[in-house]
C-alpha cells in the first residue's frame, strides 16, 4: 500500500509532502517531494528547538482571550493550527474519507501495482503512545478484567492511540498481580483492532498519604522492592514504569535496585527539591504528572518541579485535559522541558461515557461536564483521551510538531519502544493517523491495517 499527497511529520521540522509505502504492518519507505516541502508551522523552522511557543504573540494576548472553561483558545477553529501564517492552503477533502483508489503513480520510484491511497494533502502523524491510562468505556485497568482490557484497546485504537500502558491504581498486590498477568495475556492475544501494549505503569501503592489524590490511602505501602519483583514476574517483564514518592522510608534502596529494569517516577509525594534530587541521582528518571499531586513550584521551595528543571535527562508526564493544569503551565512547561515532556491522558473508566457515578480504586467517582471527582471534590483523573489532549495542547498555542512529538516519540522513549514506534520511519510499525489539516482524526491505521474508528 502506498499513501500519497500526504504531509509527513517530521518531528520538529514539521511536515513534509511525499508518499509512505506500506507492506507486512511496517513502514517500507518514505519518498518526499524535494519541491513540496510545507512546514505545519512557519515559525518552527526559524527558531531553535527548545525556544517554545513559537509565536510570542499568542502568550501575551493570552488574559483577554480565556474561554470560560478556562482553556485558552488561541485561534478560531476555522483558522486550524496555532500559527495562522502557516504556508498551507485549505486542502480539497470534499470527497474524505480518502477511500483507496487507484491513481497513476506521481513518483516513477513507487510501484504502480501496491494499493494507493491519495489522502489530499492530509497530514499523516505516527499513532499515539499513552503511557498513563487507567481505563475508558466503563472499564478500568485494575479490574483484572482481559474483556475489559481488550475493550478498552479498541477504544483507544480508535481515537488515534495506538499503543499504551495501562496505569494501576494503589491496591492490595494480589490485585495488582491479577491486572498485570492480564496485560501479559493482552500483549500475546491482542486483537487487530485493539492497541498495543507498551508495558505497564504501575501507579501505586508507594505514595505519599498527604498527596495521595485520588489513589485509596488503605492500601498505601512503602516502596518494597521484593514486591516490585515478584509483580514484575506475573507481569511477564512488562512493568516499564514504577511510582514511588522519594520521601518515603526505602525510597532510595527501592530506585536503586529497580531502576536498572524498570523506569522509575517521582509521583504522589510531598518530596523536596533536594530529596528529589537524590530520587534522581539513585536512578529515577521521570515524573508521573507534573503538578498534580506533589507541591507547586515555589520561589524558595522549588520541589519536585525545580528538580525536575534541573535534571535535564528527566522526562514529565502532562495531563492536558483542560482540567488538571492552566493553558498558561502547559506554555511554561513546553519551554521549560523541551523534548522532554509526555502528554497523557490519565483516563478513568468514565473516558468515553456520560455523566454519572463511576468506581476507581474502591471509590466513587463523580464525572459531571468533563470533571471527574471524588465525593470530596479532589480531581480524580480524567476523563478526555489522549488525542483531545494534544489537540488542546496545540490549540493552547504548543507549536503542533511539539504538541505531537509529546504524544509519541517522547513517550515511546518513556516506554521503551522507540526503536518500533513513536516516528514515522522506514522499518518502524506501520501504526500512523490521518488527519484533516483542522487537526480532525481521520483514519486510524495499526500494523498496516485501516481500523475502525
Ligand atoms: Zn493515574
Amino acid at each position: 500500500m502506498i499513501l500519497s499527497n500526504a504531509m509527513i511529520f517530521r518531528g520538529m521540522e514539521g511536515f513534509a509532502k511525499g508518499s509512505l509505502e506500506i507492506s507486512g504492518g511496517r513502514i517500507r519507505r518514505i519518498v518526499l517531494e524535494a519541491s513540496g516541502r510545507e512546514p505545519s508551522d512557519g515559525s518552527m523552522c526559524i527558531e531553535p528547538p527548545g525556544r517554545g511557543i513559537s509565536d510570542g504573540s499568542m502568550c501575551i494576548e493570552a488574559p483577554d482571550r480565556e474561554s470560560s472553561d478556562g482553556s485558552m483558545c488561541i485561534e478560531k477553529p476555522d483558522k486550524g493550527p496555532s500559527n495562522g501564517s502557516m504556508c498551507i492552503e485549505a486542502p480539497d477533502l470534499e470527497d474524505w474519507p480518502g477511500r483507496p483508489h487507484t491513481e497513476e503513480p506521481r513518483n516513477p520510484e513507487l510501484t504502480s501495482d501496491d494499493d494507493r491511497i491519495d489522502v489530499g494533502g492530509a497530514y499523516v502523524i505516527p499513532g499515539l503512545i499513552d503511557i498513563h491510562t487507567h481505563g475508558n468505556s466503563g472499564y478500568d485497568f485494575s479490574d483484572g478484567d482481559a474483556d475489559g482490557l481488550a475493550a478498552m484497546g479498541r477504544y483507544l485504537a480508535a481515537h488515534g492511540v495506538t499503543s499504551f500502558a495501562p496505569a494501576s491504581m494503589t491496591l492490595p498486590y494480589e490485585c495488582l498481580e491479577k491486572a498485570f498477568r492480564t496485560a501479559a495475556e493482552y500483549a500475546r492475544n491482542r486483537s487487530k483492532n485493539g492497541a498495543r501494549l507498551a508495558g505497564i505503569h504501575m501507579e501505586g501503592p508507594f505514595f505519599s498519604e498527604g498527596k495521595k489524590g485520588a489513589q485509596n490511602s488503605a492500601y498505601l505501602r512503602n516502596p518494597d522492592s521484593d514486591a516490585f519483583f515478584r509483580l514484575q514476574e506475573a507481569a511477564g517483564g512488562l512493568i516499564r514504569i514504577v511510582d514511588v514518592a522519594p520521601e518515603l522510608e526505602g525510597a532510595e534502596a527501592f530506585i536503586r535496585a529497580v531502576s536498572p529494569v524498570c523506569r522509575v517516577s517521582v509521583a504522589h509525594t510531598q518530596a523536596t527539591y533536594e530529596e528529589t534530587i537524590r530520587a534522581f541521582e539513585a536512578g529515577a528518571c521521570h515524573v508521573t504528572h507534573l503538578f498534580n499531586a506533589m507541591p507547586g513550584l515555589h520561589h524558595r521551595a522549588p520541589g519536585v518541579v525545580g528538580a525536575a528543571a534541573d535534571r535535564e535527562h528527566v522526562t514529565v508526564e502532562l495531563i492536558c485535559d483542560g482540567q488538571h493544569i492552566h493553558p498558561s503551565v502547559a506554555r511554561m512547561t513546553f519551554r521549560v522541558f523541551p523534548g522532554r515532556v509526555c502528554l497523557i491522558s490519565d483516563s478513568l473508566r468514565c473516558c468515553g461515557m456520560a455523566d454519572g457515578e463511576y468506581e476507581l480504586g474502591g471509590q466513587r467517582v463523580f464525572l459531571q461536564d468533563g470533571r471527574a471527582r471524588l465525593a470530596d471534590g479532589t480531581l480524580a483523573g480524567a476523563a478526555r483521551n489522549l488525542y483531545d489532549g494534544m489537540i488542546n495542547a496545540i490549540r493552547w498555542g504548543i507549536p503542533a510538531p511539539e504538541a505531537i512529538l509529546a504524544a509519541t516519540l517522547t513517550p515511546a522513549r518513556a516506554a521503551g519502544i522507540e526503536a518500533q514506534a513513536g516516528s514515522l520511519e522506514e522499518g518502524k510499525w506501520a501504526d500512523f493517523l490521518i488527519l484533516d489539516r483542522e487537526w480532525n482524526l481521520k483514519e486510524v491505521y495499526l500494523d498496516g491495517c485501516r481500523i475502525e474508528t
